[in-house]
Order: C-alpha cells, then sequence, then structure tokens
C-alpha cells in the first residue's frame, strides 16, 4: 500500500532521492566501495561537498560574500553557536519569540550574553506572528524562526531592520521564494526538508564573523569550518550527500519557484478543507498559517468521534498525522517531498469521515 507520510520530521523525502542514496550506501560513484566507507578527503566525497555548498547558495540566490557549511549537532547546537559567534561580549541580540525552538535559541543566548525578546506570542500560545514591534538600532542580530513546526505559523513577510538577521529555516528552506540576501546567517537542520538527521546547512556572510571579542572553540567557530572548506573534521558524510541529491531533485524540476507552486496549492486544498469541513478547525491566526505544517483539531462535532477517524487515516496509508506532544491535535506536514496526491488522499478521509459521522 502507498503510505502518505505527514511526517513533521524527520519527514518525507524524494523517493528517487532515497533510490540513489541506498544504492551509494553500496557502491558509490562506480568505486565498488561504499560512500560510508571512504575518505571524505577522496575526490569522490570533495565534489560532494563542493557541489552540495554551491548549490545551497544557489538556490537561495546568493552569491559571493556568503560560505556554506555543513555541521553535525543538530538546529539545536546552532542555538548556541549563533550568539557564540555573533553576540558581541558587551553587544546585544534581539529574539522574536514565536514558539519552542525561538524559545530554546533564546534560553542558549541568554547563557552567552545580553538577548532581548523584541516580541512575542507566548501570551496565546504562539498561535499568531507578532507584526508591529521595534527593533532596537543597538543590536547585534535579530534572530526570528521563519516557520514554526510545532504551531503550524509562518513569518509571510520579514521584519525590516537595519541590524544583522539571523533566521533559522529548519522546516521551510527551500520551499518558496524569498530575499536571502535580507539575512546575514540562515540555518537549517536537514531532517525537515532536506536530507536525514545529522546534518545542519550553515550559510553565512563572511564580514560579519570576528568581532564578538571572544576567543572561540575550534569546533564551534564557523570561520574555522569556513576555511576548512566544511572539512574541518570528518563531516556527516551521508546526511551531506542525500541533501545534495535532494537539492539536485529541487533544481531539476525547477528549483523553488516550481516547488513553491507546489507547495501553495497543497497548503490550499488542505485549509480549504479544514475550513469547510464541520468536524475539523485550524488552531492559528488564518493569515500566519504555515505552507509546510497544517495544525488542526477536531470541532464538538467530531470530538467523540477521534479513534473512528485514526483507524479511517491509518486504513487509507495516511502516516505522521499526530500533533507534536506539546500541542495535541492533528498536524499535516508538507514537506516539499509530499505529492499532492498524498493532500488529496488526506483530504477524501476527512470527506469521508464527515459524511458519516456528522
Ligand atoms: C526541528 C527544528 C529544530 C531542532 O532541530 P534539531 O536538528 O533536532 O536540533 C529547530 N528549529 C526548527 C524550526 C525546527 O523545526
Amino acid at each position: 500500500m502507498k503510505v502518505h507520510n505527514f511526517s513533521a520530521g524527520p519527514g518525507i523525502l524524494p523517493q528517487e532521492v532515497l533510490k540513489k542514496s541506498a544504492e551509494a550506501v553500496l557502491n558509490f560513484d562506480n568505486l565498488n566501495l561504499s560512500l560510508l566507507e571512504i575518505s571524505h578527503r577522496s575526490k569522490n566525497f570533495i565534489n560532494v561537498m563542493e557541489e552540495a555548498r554551491a548549490l545551497a547558495k544557489e538556490l537561495l540566490g546568493l552569491g559571493d560574500g556568503y560560505q556554506t557549511i555543513f555541521v553535525g549537532g543538530g538546529a539545536s547546537l546552532q542555538f548556541a553557536m549563533v550568539p557564540y559567534n555573533l553576540l558581541k561580549t558587551d553587544g546585544k541580540a534581539g529574539y522574536l519569540n514565536t514558539g519552542v525552538w525561538a524559545s530554546k535559541a533564546i534560553k542558549e543566548a541568554k547563557l552567552i550574553g545580553e538577548t532581548v525578546v523584541v516580541a512575542s506570542s507566548e501570551d496565546k500560545n504562539f498561535s499568531y506572528i507578532p507584526k508591529k514591534y521595534a527593533i532596537p538600532s543597538n543590536l547585534d542580530y535579530l534572530h526570528i524562526t521563519s516557520n514554526n513546526t510545532i504551531y503550524g505559523t509562518q513569518l509571510k513577510t520579514f521584519p525590516i531592520t537595519p541590524v544583522s538577521m539571523v533566521c533559522d529555516m529548519s522546516s521551510d528552506i527551500f520551499s518558496r521564494k524569498i530575499d536571502a540576501s535580507k539575512f546575514d546567517l540562515i540555518y537549517a537542520g536537514a531532517q525537515k526538508n532536506m536530507g536525514p538527521a545529522g546534518s545542519t546547512l550553515v550559510i553565512v556572510k563572511e564580514s560579519i564573523l570576528g568581532k564578538t571579542g571572544r576567543k572561540l572553540l575550534s569546533m564551534l567557530d564557523y570561520s574555522v569550518h569556513i576555511k576548512g572548506e566544511s572539512m574541518y573534521n570528518t563531516p556527516p558524510v551521508f546526511p551531506i550527500y542525500v541533501s545534495l541529491l535532494t537539492m539536485k531533485w529541487l533544481k531539476e524540476n525547477g528549483g523553488v519557484e516550481w516547488i513553491e507552486k507546489i507547495n501553495n496549492k497543497k497548503a490550499n486544498l488542505l485549509y480549504a478543507e479544514i475550513d469547510r469541513n464541520l468536524m475539523f478547525k485550524g488552531t492559528v491566526e488564518v493569515e500566519d498559517r504555515s505552507n509546510m505544517n497544517a495544525n488542526f483539531v477536531m470541532t464538538d462535532n467530531g470530538k467523540s468521534h477521534e479513534v473512528e477517524f485514526e483507524k479511517m487515516t491509518k486504513e487509507a496509508g495516511i502516516s505522521g498525522l499526530n500533533g507534536h506532544r506539546d500541542v495535541g491535535g492533528y498536524r499535516a506536514s508538507m514537506y516539499n517531498a509530499l505529492p499532492v496526491e498524498s493532500v488529496e488522499a488526506l483530504i477524501e478521509v476527512m470527506k469521508a469521515f464527515e459524511q458519516k459521522f456528522a
């Protein structure tokens, strides 16, 4: 049976990428060796790294002045590395608090230096994106989270600010056209929208580095990773390779512009059904709804039939629909690799459920 994978993370990857990745584990580049058992300094792997570093920038429309590195430790390590590398010992960082991930980033920054929260939506359980707020002009940087994976909210526009902007794009990188040059640093854990867990993409404008007045531990220093061409130490070779294949898949099919149309279509279809269907309702401010993660709950009509709904989704091959353990309900994650047909399959079940029990 075909499985429709709505998992929030690690999330769905293109079938052809998985196939090629599996092949490379057995026989990489016709070397009769596994990708997993060759030197990362071999020509074959250096090509992978160089291509991946260049393609990430290309897909974001970024040019000279920016450097791409792939590091371990997940997006969570970036919560610490960002302030460690950018927050001056006598400086101040600003954060937009739009969810659990943003809150965790704030917690780390506070351990490193002065940190202010410029705006927060915690008052309404992160169900909206704060809009009108002042950004102090003396910040070393402003940190935002473009897509809030757990709550299903997304920044549709980015703040206009004179200070450096840093963005956690873990769950919507390469999903829509953005002006990436507005950011001095972008990071994304691979496992939501670009590859397996284990590697984090960091793209940084080199000119902002080296200004904190702090001596940095090598492994936590962006400059060290850049100087080492993202191979200061053994990089996570497999996640980087799969991320490269996913980026190539995206480029060959028409790039971010192509996927944005599909992502809009999927989100429009599903939200229309959530709004129409008597059994379900959305949980966040309509204008802030995420195109990547759609959260919804049962209305009073539906509530006593949750078990039946779960049975029906399971029978239709729908997987990964449970909401985050902190928020409950349902969450349909519609990352780049999720086909429109999967959304249509979910909608069909929602309709059948309504017909049966409303
Ligand atoms: C999943 C996620 C993280 C955490 O990623 P890890 O790789 O598990 O550290 C951080 N930020 C966002 C927006 C996420 O979706």
